[in-house]
């Protein structure tokens, strides 16, 4: 067998290892075929993509395009609306993705795809041609799903659901709050950025209430009838949080008709609530250079081959995490990590002229319920002869009498290797 072909085949036999650390020794082994690759989006998704197609193939040139100078992670940004950490923690740099593996890192935004040309065009007008494109740019809110709930409203109402000025903004309200006060957290329909976080959200902040203010209530108003992990969460807030914590199925409750951000006010169709801090978690869809490049479908979202993540649009684009359709697979950063190695591994076989290879994916998500106790989901997920797609290989979550406090310290050495996957330090 050629050494290339072994190394497709080891791709393909690590891509569930490799999601865990298992595979990914920084052993580099030397991919064949050159080219032009462009990953816009310096997200979970792009930065992991960056560096595993320079890891995969150091011949190729790799230019990431993202404006950010570093990166906010959403991962461990539930801690911080807590007080558990600060946003500092948050923090990711792209010095070692720049310096230790010679990728290209333009603090740009990438304002249109010139798809017949193969090139992304920036703010400034500037070009950058591709051979092949990878795409990440994670989500943007459906801002006319929720009446009285935009942009505008966003700026005293916040979703916190991208890091950053979002997420201290909700953590300064918690902290400014009355004893005895409502913070109350709609939780939009599936499919959505990680789909636990508004659970994990809602026992942090009980966790910081039932020390500083336990006079105080926390209300998630649902618009689904069941969510991720849930017999795992009520356990836990039975144990630890009792009637602070009230969880409000759309059954109850019917739609979410309306926001008033300046009253602080939601009403559904059935009742009206008055909070002292308001936490609107907005329906989604993918990033919106994927949409107006025409690479969403009437979902929102970016149907792709699971093969290689190649759009089903688009040969040479592949979209990657949040923004892509990916079957079963929820959308995290764990997914969007996996996704990317399958992706590159795509990219660099593609480029060599060869098929890829077939890849196994996991999905292994975390959630805090307490400041030292945790609990978690994980899939496998793999690809279907019969149907082109991803399927569901095996499940797994944490049992309600499962050792939350061991989870925690799991978890927390999930977040510091996992950093070192995607960004390289
Ligand atoms: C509160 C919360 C907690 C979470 N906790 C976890 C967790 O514990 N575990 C887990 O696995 N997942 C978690 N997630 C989900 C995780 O954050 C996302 O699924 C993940 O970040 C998706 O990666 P991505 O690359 O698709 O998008 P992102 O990480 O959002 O990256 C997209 C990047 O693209 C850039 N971009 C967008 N448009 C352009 C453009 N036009 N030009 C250039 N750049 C552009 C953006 O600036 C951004 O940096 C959490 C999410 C939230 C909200």
């Amino acid at each position: 067998m050629n050494p290339r072909r072994r190394f497709l085949r080891l791709l393909a036999a690590c891509g569930l290892g490799w999601g865990l650390g298992g595979c990914a020794s920084g052993r580099h082994r030397r991919g064949t075929g050159s080219g032009q690759v462009v990953v816009v989006g310096g997200g979970h998704g792009g930065a992991t993509a960056a560096r595993y197609l320079k890891l995969m193939n150091p011949d190729l040139t790799v230019t990431l395009i993202e404006p950010r100078d570093t990166y906010l992670s959403c991962p461990g940004s539930n801690e911080t609306v807590a007080g558990l950490k600060d946003m500092g923690t948050l923090v990711r740099s792209y010095d070692s993705l720049r310096r230790e593996l010679d990728i290209k890192k333009v603090n740009a935004q990438a304002t249109r795809l010139d798809r017949p040309r193969r090139r992304v065009v920036l703010a400034d007008g500037a070009e950058v041609p591709y051979d092949r494109l990878v795409l990440s740019p994670g989500i943007d809110f459906r801002w006319d799903a929720i009446e009285g709930y935009d942009e505008a409203a966003s700026r005293t109402v916040p979703h916190a659901w991208r890091a950053g000025p979002q997420t201290a903004m909700l953590a300064r309200q918690i902290r400014t709050m009355p004893d005895g006060g409502l913070v109350l957290i709609t939780a939009p329909a599936n499919p959505y950025r990680c789909p636990p976080g508004p659970y994990e959200r809602a026992s942090l902040i009980a966790c910081y209430l039932k020390k500083y203010k336990p006079r105080s209530k926390i209300l998630i108003l649902d618009a689904k009838t069941r969510f991720s992990k849930q017999p795992a969460f009520e356990q836990a807030w039975r144990e630890h949080y009792g009637d602070m914590l009230e969880w409000i199925s759309s059954e109850k409750q019917g739609r979410l008709e309306r926001v008033d951000a300046a009253a602080r006010t939601v009403e559904t169709e059935f009742d009206a609530f008055r909070a002292d801090v308001l936490n609107v978690i907005p329906p989604q869809k993918a990033g919106a250079l994927a949409e107006q490049s025409g690479l969403t479908d009437t979902s929102g979202w970016c149907p792709v081959d699971p093969l290689s993540f190649a759009s089903v649009y688009d040969s040479a684009i592949h979209v990657i995490g949040d923004a892509c359709q990916a079957g079963p697979m929820p959308k995290s950063a764990f997914s969007a990590n996996s996704q990317a190695k399958v992706c590159a591994a795509a990219v660099v076989a593609s480029l060599a002229g060869e098929p890829p290879p077939e890849p196994l994916l996991i999905n292994h998500c975390y959630s805090f319920v307490a400041s030292d106790e945790a609990i978690s989901i994980t899939g496998v997920y793999g690809y279907s002869r019969n149907d082109g797609q991803l399927e569901t290989r095996s499940t797994g979550e944490t049992p309600p009498g499962g050792d939350r406090k061991r989870e925690a310290i799991h978890a927390r050495a999930w977040q510091r290797s996992f950093r070192a996957d995607v960004f390289g330090y």
